[in-house]
């Protein structure tokens, strides 16, 4: 089987915050129509590289392509008109918009303002009851993340950065999650998750990066990356 085309690549990334090194050279390959993760503990630097690929942190050091073009220095909002959205591991809402305000604002900032990409970001994440007309603000965190992904998906995106998707949810949350996301990435959709809840990342990744302090310490499919010992494991 070919492997599925490189939509969005980091080339010996390197971050650093004042004299602290985050990031220390990170290769990484987003594919699409397929799910890749990236795990790790706290500090590892997960969110930084995350930052780098949707443009809110820029490297030291290394690059970013996106189907082949350097977009190293592009702004974050240019990135998203190319085509990699993005939510946020603190939800990032407009409160005084509804529900479905809220998405069509994600469809306008996008890649393009397909007909119909609103009503059918807001079927696909189970928005599309009398929730779609409340204000977002007073909605649960599970509801939230929803409105999140919806958001981000309105506007037909290439490739999806999703930092924690899972925090906040219950278990048949992350259940009906894993179900959303496989099927965005069978429609080609190149998906990027980093996460620390393991059991997520089993149900849903096709390759694992495993990072620690900066780097990528080892990578694979997830019965292979997540059973192997690891810094994951290191005995307390
Ligand atoms: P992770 O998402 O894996 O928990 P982060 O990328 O958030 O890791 O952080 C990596 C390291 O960089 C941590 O040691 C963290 O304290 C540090 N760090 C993150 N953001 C900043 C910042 N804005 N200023 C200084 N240090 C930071
Ligand atoms: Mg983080």
């Amino acid at each position: 089987r070919t492997p599925a085309p490189p939509v969005l690549t980091a080339h010996t990334l390197h971050a650093r915050y004042g004299g602290f090194t985050a990031l220390d050279g990170i290769d990484l390959v987003v594919r699409a129509g397929q799910v890749t993760a990236v795990v790790g503990p706290n500090g590892a630097g997960k969110s930084t590289l995350f930052h780098c690929l949707a443009g809110t942190v820029r490297p030291a050091r290394g690059q970013v392509r996106f189907g082949g073009r350097d977009i190293t220095r592009l702004p974050a909002h240019a990135r998203t008109r190319l085509g990699i959205a993005r939510t946020f591991q603190q939800i990032a809402v407009f409160p005084s918009l509804t529900v479905a305000e809220n998405v069509r604002v994600g469809a306008e900032q996008g890649r393009v303002a397909e007909p119909g990409s609103v009503e059918r970001a807001l079927r696909l994440f189970g928005l599309d009851g009398d929730v779609r007309s409340l204000p977002a603000a007073r909605l649960p965190t599970g509801t939230l993340r929803r409105v999140e992904l919806a958001r981000a998906f309105a506007g037909s995106p290439r490739v999806l950065l999703l930092d924690e998707p899972a925090a906040g949810l219950d278990t048949a949350e992350v259940a009906a999650l894993t179900v959303v996301l496989r099927a965005l990435a069978a429609e080609g959709t190149a998906l990027l998750v980093v996460e620390h809840d393991l059991d997520l990342v089993a149900g849903l990744a096709d390759v694992v990066h495993v990072m620690s302090a900066g780097r990528i310490v080892s990578s694979g499919p997830p019965d292979r990356v997540l059973d192997a010992p690891g810094p994951q494991e290191t005995p307390a």
